[in-house]
């Protein structure tokens, strides 16, 4: 019926990490910088360390005095080796990363509206749809997606008219479905409460946007709006993690927020939407996570992950023709218990040279499930072959979609139990395709069934509906479906065969028999089945 597609799900962004979803911890504007940063701003005066090893031992308050024990000692300032301390390097490297950016930019769609649409509040829109879009989503996938949305809902307003079906069959294949739907509630919202303008500052933005979070904030008013704040998705990790040598866990929340503050010092105040963007393109392209590209990185001077690979290689080429010369600095940043060092039981590795940064706890293992799948056809009126589609709930995993009639598995539920030997001939090898969301690792087992003479499905239960394979494509089906419809199974017996030997009614596919049915093809028992 069709082939299989190639991308899952949850591919990163622009080939390399996606953006990570901070959630609503307060946007930040350029001026919101922590306390960590201001220390450690006026630490790096005191030298690279930032403080000696010994501060720590007697903890002082702000004044400088020693705290009573029943008080809580204010953080440690950071090390300047974390941090951009001094101003003309942040001049230099915002003027290299701009100049870069101008030279080599990728021609997207986004990046064309967003510099030449004179209506602000149709601005923001169209950065606000690329963004959601590109939430771990690759820009060579997002293309085409994004034209489209644009052509058929140019506005606010139009994507207010919309109806979520319609939503869904644009998004569909595009992965992580509620995207595309709270897209829809948040510009409904935008029309209704707000009279059709977009909020303006990241704050409004954060604030009053169902769905737009601390990232998308940031970048729909720097890059709309002009507002001079930073943003932070993986490509930004990854690049700051190696600018300045940050090793501890880039996926905590204490390091998210320090590399908050460093993108807010940083970001360009002239053309902060520029140098955003400018981040993450050289994220994407350049300081790719397993080859970064140091040779061509237009701010490869500032970069620490690069100066210290440089050291351990002078070094080992002096020891190599004899010459005696002093031991790299090999320590990261002088203070004992960084917060944003590598811990002390994960060293620098040197075999991985600048990617030993960025680093992340190790992820939790995704969910194993198999589910049960039946691709029904039939002759539709016109001799065109037709499939059954069902609509999933409203709420949850792919909402509101449509799948072929499916149902979970338990473990052992694929070695039928007490079928008759000549059934576990027809039933016991079906297709298998495998799909991976980001938390779930889905085994679909396909089966077929070609259903013979005319069948009714009962009302009553959730919607379904009868598809051409155009039509299919043309529905709301999730990628994994699509994968499936190209995969069939095995044909069942036909219904007519099951009810003369099971007793399954042959003109009916109401619940009860069609559950039957399904339920013995599986070897299931007590599953409930939705038709
Ligand atoms: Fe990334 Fe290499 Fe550039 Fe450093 S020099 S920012 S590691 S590409």
């Amino acid at each position: 019926m069709v082939g299989r597609t190639s991308f899952s799900d949850w591919p990163s962004r622009g080939g390399a990490a996606g953006n990570v979803f901070p959630g609503k911890r307060g946007a930040a504007g350029a001026g919101a910088v922590s306390p960590w940063a201001r220390a450690g701003r006026a630490a790096a005066a005191a030298g690279r360390c930032g403080g000696a090893r010994g501060a720590r031992a007697r903890p002082r308050g702000a004044a400088g005095r020693a705290l009573r024990p029943t008080e809580v000692p204010a953080p440690a300032p950071l090390p300047a080796w974390h941090l951009f301390s001094d101003p003309a390097e942040v001049e230099a490297l915002r003027g290299n990363l701009l100049s870069w950016y101008d030279r080599c930019k990728r021609d997207l769609p986004w990046r064309a509206l967003a510099a030449t649409e004179p209506d602000a509040d149709r601005r923001g829109y169209a950065v606000w749809v690329s963004e959601i879009m590109l939430q771990q989503t690759q820009v060579a996938t997002v293309i085409d997606y994004y034209n489209r949305w644009m052509q058929k809902w140019p506005t606010l307003q139009a994507l207010a008219q919309a109806s979520l079906e319609e939503v869904n069959e644009l998004w569909a294949g595009l992965g992580y479905y509620s995207r595309g739907k709270r897209l829809q509630e948040a510009a409904r919202k935008v029309v209704s409460e707000l009279a059709g303008r977009m909020p303006r500052t990241a704050e409004e933005l954060q604030k009053l946007l169902p769905g737009v979070g601390r990232y998308t904030a940031g970048a729909i008013a720097s890059i709309s709006y002009g507002q001079a704040t930073g943003v932070v998705d993986g490509n930004v990790i990854r690049v700051l993690c190696r600018l300045r040598c940050i090793g501890a866990d880039s996926s905590s929340p204490a390091v998210i927020d320090r590399l908050w503050d460093l993108a807010n010092v940083l970001v360009d105040r002239s053309r902060p939407g520029d140098f955003n963007q400018a981040l993450m393109e050289l994220g994407a392209t350049v300081c790719v996570p397993k080859a970064p590209l140091c040779g061509e990185c237009p701010v490869k001077q500032h970069c620490r992950a690069r100066c210290r690979v440089e050291k351990e290689l002078a070094f080992a080429s002096q020891k190599l023709f004899g010459k005696p010369s002093p031991v790299p600095d090999v320590e990261d940043c002088g203070v004992g218990d960084c917060p944003l060092c590598p811990p002390a039981t994960e060293p620098w590795d040197s075999s991985l040279g600048v990617t030993n940064f960025p680093r992340k706890a190790a992820k939790k293992a995704p969910r194993v499930m198999r589910t049960a799948t039946c691709v029904l056809e039939r002759r539709g009126c016109h001799g065109a072959l037709e499939y059954l589609i069902v609509q999933r709930p409203s709420s949850g995993l792919l909402a509101g979609l449509w799948e072929f009639p499916s149902v979970p598995l338990t473990q052992d539920a694929l070695h039928p139990r007490g079928l008759p030997a000549a059934h576990l001939i027809r039933l016991s090898i079906p297709s298998q395709v495998i799909h991976i969301f980001s938390h779930i690792h889905q085994t679909y087992v396909v089966y077929s069934l070609s259903l013979d003479g005319d069948v009714t499905v009962d009302p009553a239960l959730s919607p379904s509906r009868w598809v051409t394979e155009d039509e299919f494509h043309a529905s709301a089906v999730s990628t994994a479906m699509k994968k499936v419809s190209g995969t069939p199974g095995p044909f069942l017996p036909s219904l007519s065969y099951l009810g003369k030997t099971l007793g399954i009614r042959s003109t009916s596919l109401g619940c009860p028999s069609f559950r039957t049915w399904l339920l013995l093809s599986s070897g299931l028992s007590g599953s409930s089945f939705r038709c």
